[in-house]
């Protein structure tokens, strides 16, 4: 737990956020700022800055978040039309909370490259 960290608050459940799902290793919550009809952001309770910070033992955690964005995409009734998951590193990308989380949209067509 980083004290200053936002995500980590969140986490802690010090800073509010709409839920919707938790357990003792990820928590997923609604974007403040949806980009598509369905914008959920997933975490690792643990601080992790980036995805550059990620290595050959996270191999456990990532699977359980992405079994996680699976679950949520179904619930969510996007799994048939299809969803994008992604994680920005640094600045080029447009990286904002230094603290690892996957992007989960789905609910509209989207372009391809991103912007
Ligand atoms: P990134 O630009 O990849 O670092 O993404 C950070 C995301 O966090 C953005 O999509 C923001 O809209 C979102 N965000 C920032 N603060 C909050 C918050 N308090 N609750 C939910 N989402 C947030
Ligand atoms: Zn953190």
């Amino acid at each position: 737990m980083d004290a200053e960290c936002l995500f980590c608050r969140i986490a802690a459940g010090t800073v509010p956020s709409t839920q919707v799902h938790a357990d003792d290793r990820v928590i997923a919550f609604r974007d403040i700022a949806p980009a598509a009809p369905v914008h959920v952001l997933l975490i690792p309770r643990r601080h992790v800055a980036s995805a550059a910070d990620l290595g050959d033992d996270d191999g456990a955690l990532l699977g359980h978040l992405f079994a996680v964005a699976n679950e949520v995409a179904g619930r969510e009734g996007i799994a048939e039309s299809g969803f994008r998951i992604v994680t920005n590193v640094g600045p080029d990308s447009g990286y904002t909370v230094p603290h690892l989380h996957f992007h989960l949209l789905g609910g509209r067509r989207m372009s391809w490259p991103p912007g």
